[in-house]
């Protein structure tokens, strides 16, 4: 068990060193939900699902505490619901349903811990109280600011000079500032504005002191591992830590700090929504792609490394797992003879091949991993070659033995979740109608009812039928 990922606080490969391994905390800084996730989006969300299925496996599943939370505050939220005409709470329900939604399809397991920006706010008010207190925070005319000059340790995590950070955060110049790089805590809002009444007025919190007080609240002082996309170390992390340690009287705030590279498409180093070149993993899911040729493919590179999304990429990835579905589907006979002969030894041995785990364990290597899964594969074929045609004899034991170290495998990194014959009929993909489902139900919660119709058309479009009971929604194909 010796897990190493990259650390943005070190720049070495550390080994990870839990504080407590039967507690191994992780938080991830998740979407702020205003409009619906790109594939880009997905990135970190299947990465760190990816991190969780590895620490679970090797702590135990009930020793891994992963939180994401939801930034439900933010100014392009109220900006969204002016625009659409609704309330935010309609906005935020919506968006984050969609989130969960599209996230489910790629085989993303919600976090164990959510936390809403909107329900943390007396946490922040705490932790602000704590640095004004400390002498790190100062109100001015009705804002709480961050004072980056009583913190030495500012700008360790991106290891940027001060007057590159103030030019890199578009750092608003404001009377009340102390000093152009101090960033907001919290800032009035007007009668139309979402707001909470606080020490210094009714106002809302800025990004940053959201996640700083919502991990101390949801996971303690340090946590073992925080991740999130490059784009965050810095401003965003950058604040973070020193909100925290500054709070925490020097306490780090998390032993690990990942993060991913970026998604691109097309001429631009980034896909992101401010440049227009997105692409929403609902799209992708109403073209026909698959969740796991979606997820294999955002695996299929390094999680550091940029990733060139494309067509080709997603029907090469879509061969991949029609290889690997077809050797499922030949070797299942056999398989259901000898598994259950197997089936003592399964409980206790849920080992899986140990070239497979070491790629993971050092850094995440899914390009790695992903070829020691071909290898197993491959031995899968090779198995179904043997003379096969007396189901006990010691062949078909290799092939059930093979097949299940790269289900196993398989398992760790999300796909292969599909019956295989549903694979090839085409309609393995209850995956994302259940996703569909669930957010035209939380549509309905949120009393969207435009919204709720719209899903369901479209559904309806795709030969999907709803079928709303007592006990909540089925659906059944036309
Ligand atoms: P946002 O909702 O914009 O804060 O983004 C949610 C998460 O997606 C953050 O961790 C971002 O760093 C990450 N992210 C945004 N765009 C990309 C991209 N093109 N490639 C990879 N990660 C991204
Ligand atoms: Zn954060």
């Amino acid at each position: 068990m010796a897990i190493r990922l990259q650390n943005t606080l070190t720049r070495t490969k550390d080994l990870l060193v839990p504080g407590d391994p039967a507690r191994v905390t992780m938080y991830v800084c998740g979407p702020t939900v205003y409009s619906r996730a790109h594939i880009g989006n997905a990135r970190p969300a299947v990465v760190f699902d990816l991190l969780r299925r590895l620490l679970r496996h090797e702590y135990g599943r009930d020793h891994v505490v992963y939180a994401r939370n939801i930034t439900d505050i933010d100014d392009r939220i109220i900006a969204q619901s002016i625009a659409d005409g609704v309330p935010i709470e309609t906005i935020t329900a919506r968006t984050e349903a969609w989130y969960l939604a599209d996230m489910g399809a790629l085989g993303v397991e919600p976090p164990d811990i959510a936390p809403h920006a909107t329900t943390s706010v007396p946490a922040m008010v705490a932790m602000m109280q704590i640095l004004i207190a400390k002498g790190h925070a100062y109100a001015a005319e009705g804002h709480v600011l961050f004072d980056v000059a009583s913190d030495p340790g500012y700008g360790s995590l991106s290891r940027r000079p001060l007057d590159e950070m103030i030019a890199g955060a578009r750092v608003e110049v404001a009377p009340y500032k102390r000093n152009p790089a101090d960033f907001v805590l919290w800032k009035p809002s007007t009668p139309e504005q979402p707001g909470w009444e606080s020490p210094w007025g009714r106002g809302r919190p800025g990004w940053h002191i959201e996640c700083s007080a919502m991990i101390a609240e949801s996971l303690g002082t340090t946590i073992d591992i925080h991740g999130g996309g490059l784009d965050l170390q810095f401003p965003h992390h950058e604040n973070e830590l020193a909100q925290s340690t500054c709070a925490h009287d020097g306490a780090p705030l998390a032993r690990i700090w990942m993060h991913n590279g970026f998604l691109k498409m097309g001429d631009s180093d980034k896909m992101s929504k401010s440049l227009g070149n997105v692409v929403g993993v609902d799209e992708l899911l109403a073209q026909g792609w698959h969740g796991e040729v979606l997820r294999l493919a955002l695996l299929s590179a390094h999680y550091r490394q940029p990733l060139e999304w494309s067509e080709a990429l997603l029907e090469q990835t879509k061969k991949t797992l029609d290889y690997f579905y077809g050797l499922l589907r030949r070797s299942k006979g056999v398989a259901d003879i000898f598994d259950p002969l197997y089936a003592a030894d399964n409980e206790s041995d849920l080992s899986i091949s140990l070239s497979f785990q070491l790629a993971l364990e050092d850094d995440l290597n899914t390009p790695l991993a992903i070829g020691s899964l071909h290898q197993l594969a491959h031995a899968v074929g090779a198995s179904l070659e043997l003379d096969l045609s007396d189901p006990h004899s010691v062949a078909g034991a290799v092939l059930a033995a093979n097949r299940r170290e790269f289900i196993r495998a398989a398992n760790m990194l999300g796909v292969l979740q599909s019956d295989p014959n549903n694979w090839f009929k085409g309609d393995g993909d209850s995956s994302a109608t259940d996703a569909f489902v669930a957010a035209r139900t939380a549509a309905r919660v949120a009393k969207d009812f435009a919204e709720a119709d719209r899903i369901r058309d479209k559904l309806a479009a795709s030969g999907i039928i709803l079928e709303d009971g007592p006990s909540g929604t089925t659906w059944r194909r036309a």
